[in-house]
C-alpha cells in the first residue's frame, strides 16, 4: 500500500535522478513520500538504470520511463551509464555533459505526459541542469534536487562569495569562515568540489551553478534540526529556497526482519565502506587490510569489485577469519547499519552514507576522499559532533594517505575509546531528532513536505 492520503490525489509529478546510485537511492525514497500524500509519480531514467530501479519501487505505483544512454559520447565507455561505472572519476564532468543529448527525447515523453494528465511540477537532479530548459518549455516549475546538505552548501556559498581561499597561503592552512565564525576550512577542502578552471568541462559546472540559481528551490536530504542555522541562513536570503524533506532513508519500507546475517560475526561490528565513487589505490587498501587485521576488531568491510582483485591474493582473507568478512558485492548499506552489532562506520562521508550512519545511531570514523567529503566529514566531527577522524594530526580534512598504525588508533579510539563513547552518546540522540522529524504530520520535514506541495499544486491549479 503506497498512499495514505488523496489530499494531492489530482496531482502529479516528475522526478529525474542523476545516473548514480548516491543520487537515485535518496529520490527512489522522495518517490514513496510524494505517492503517501496521494500523488501520481512518473521517474525518468537511463534504459541501463531502469531495472535497479523497478526492483527497488516494484511494491509502488510509480511510472518509470527510461531513455537511452547516449552511446557515442567523447570519453564515456559505451554501456556505462552511471557515474560508479566509470573507468576515473575524472570523467565525471565529461558524464554530465553526455547526459544533454537525452534532452529532445526527455522533451518527447514530458510533452506526452502534460498532454495526458497535467503535471504540478518536476523534481531533476542539480548535475541535470539542461531538465530546468525542458521544464521551462513545458510551463512546469523545476526543482533541483541537491546531493548535499545544507551545511556545505551556505560554508562553499560563503567561502566563494568572499574569496576566502585567495588568502591561504597554503593548501591546509586553516581559515575561518567570516559568516559563521566558528568553522575553519583549508583550501584542501575544496580541491575535489570543482573541475579544474581551466578544463573543458568548466563550462558544464558554470552551467549547473547558472540552472541551480533560475530554479524554484533546491529540494535537500537533511532535516531542520540538524541544521537549523544554515537552513534559516539560506532561506533568508533572496535565493532559491531550501526544503529539507529528510533524512529520506526514513522513507524507505521497513523489510521483514532478518536473522543476523551469517556474515556478520561476533558483536561490536565495524563496517567499512566508501561508497560507489570513490577510488582507493592498491597500497591504502593493504594499509587498511592491516590495519583491520592488527586492530583485532571484528568488521564487515565492503568491496568495490575493481578493489577486491588487489588484496585477495594476499590471504587476507584466511588472517581475518572468524572475526572479519570482506564482501565483494553491492550490499543493502542500511540494512547493514541497522543491525545492533554494528557499532563503528569507517566512511568516505558521501552525504547519503554519513546521513543513514546518524539515522541508525552508528557513530562514524570520517576519511573523505573525493567531491565534498572533506566538508561533510568537518560537519560529521566538528558540528555535529558523531564521529571521529581518521587522521587526528592534519589539519585540513583531507588526510591523503594513512598508514596503517594510525588508522588502528582510531579505529580502536572509535569502538574502545572516550572520544568513541561520547559520539556514539551523541549519535543516538541525533537519531531520535531524525526520526521525530519524519514523523507523518508532525515531523519537521512531514510538514515541510506538505508546505512543498500545497505551495506548487496551489500554483498551478
Ligand atoms: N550503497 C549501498 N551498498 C553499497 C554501496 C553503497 O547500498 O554497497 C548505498 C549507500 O547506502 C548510499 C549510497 O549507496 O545510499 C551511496 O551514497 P553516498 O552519498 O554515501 O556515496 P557515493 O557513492 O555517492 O560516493
Amino acid at each position: 500500500m503506497d498512499t495514505n492520503s488523496s489530499k494531492f490525489s489530482i496531482h502529479h509529478v516528475v522526478l529525474f535522478p542523476f545516473m548514480s546510485k548516491g543520487h537515485i537511492i535518496p529520490i527512489l525514497n522522495l518517490a514513496r513520500l510524494l505517492l503517501r500524500r496521494g500523488m501520481a509519480v512518473t521517474m525518468f531514467t537511463t534504459t541501463g538504470n531502469r531495472p535497479f530501479i523497478s526492483e527497488s519501487l516494484a511494491d509502488t505505483s510509480v511510472c518509470i520511463i527510461d531513455i537511452p544512454f547516449p552511446q557515442n559520447a567523447p570519453e564515456i565507455p559505451p554501456g556505462v551509464e552511471s557515474t560508479d561505472l566509470l573507468p576515473s572519476m575524472s570523467l565525471f564532468f565529461s558524464f554530465c555533459k553526455a547526459t544533454k543529448q537525452m534532452q529532445p527525447m526527455v522533451e518527447e515523453k514530458l510533452q506526452g505526459l502534460v498532454q495526458a494528465q497535467p503535471v504540478s511540477f518536476m523534481v531533476s537532479d542539480g548535475f541535470l541542469w539542461w531538465t530546468l530548459e525542458s521544464a521551462t518549455k513545458l510551463g512546469l516549475p523545476r526543482l533541483v534536487f541537491s546531493g548535499m546538505n545544507q551545511f556545505v552548501s551556505c560554508v562553499s556559498r560563503a567561502v566563494f562569495e568572499d574569496r576566502l581561499l585567495d588568502g591561504a597561503e597554503s593548501d591546509d592552512e586553516l581559515i575561518t569562515v567570516t559568516r559563521f565564525p566558528w568553522i575553519k576550512v583549508t583550501r584542501n577542502d575544496f580541491n575535489t568540489v570543482m573541475p579544474n578552471p581551466n578544463g573543458p568541462t568548466m563550462e558544464v559546472f558554470i552551467d549547473q551553478v547558472k540552472s541551480m540559481t533560475n530554479s524554484l528551490g533546491f529540494i535537500v536530504n537533511s532535516f531542520y534540526e540538524l541544521e537549523k542555522v544554515y537552513i534559516d541562513n539560506w532561506n533568508s536570503e533572496k535565493i532559491p529556497k531550501v526544503w529539507c524533506v529528510g533524512p529520506l532513508c526514513l522513507a524507505e519500507p521497513e523489510l521483514e526482519p532478518q536473522k543476523k546475517p551469517f556474515w556478520i560475526q561476533g558483536c561490536s561490528v565495524l563496517y567499512v565502506a566508501f561508497g560507489s565513487q570513490a577510488e582507493v589505490s592498491s597500497k591504502q587498501l593493504q594499509q587498511i587490510a592491516k590495519g583491520l587485521q592488527e586492530s583485532k576488531a571484528n568488521f564487515l568491510w565492503v568491496l568495490r569489485k575493481k578493489e577486491s582483485e588487489s588484496i585477495l591474493d594476499e590471504g587476507f582473507e584466511e588472517k581475518v577469519k572468524g572475526r572479519g568478512i570482506v564482501v565483494k558485492q553491492w550490499v543493502d548499506q542500511r540494512q547493514i547499519l541497522k543491525y545492533q552489532c554494528i557499532e563503528g562506520f569507517l566512511s568516505h562521508c558521501g552525504w547519503n552514507s554519513a546521513l543513514e550512519s546518524i539515522c541508525y545511531g552508528v557513530p562514524i570514523l570520517a576519511w573523505p576522499m573525493i567531491a565534498e567529503q572533506a566538508l561533510n566529514a568537518r560537519m560529521v566531527v566538528e558540528e555535529i559532533k558523531v564521529g571521529l577522524r581518521v587522521d587526528s594530526t592534519c589539519n585540513g580534512m583531507k588526510p591523503g594517505f594513512v598508514k596503517w598504525d594510525g588508522l588502528m588508533k582510531m579505529l580502536k579510539e572509535l569502538m574502545e575509546g572516550e572520544m568513541g563513547k561520547q559520539v556514539r552518546k551523541r549519535v543516538k540522540e541525533v537519531a531520535e531528532l531524525a526520526k521525530m522529524a519524519m514523523a507523518d504530520s508532525d515531523g519537521s520535514s512531514w510538514q515541510t513536505l506538505d508546505m512543498l506541495i500545497n505551495e506548487l499544486c496551489n500554483k498551478k491549479q
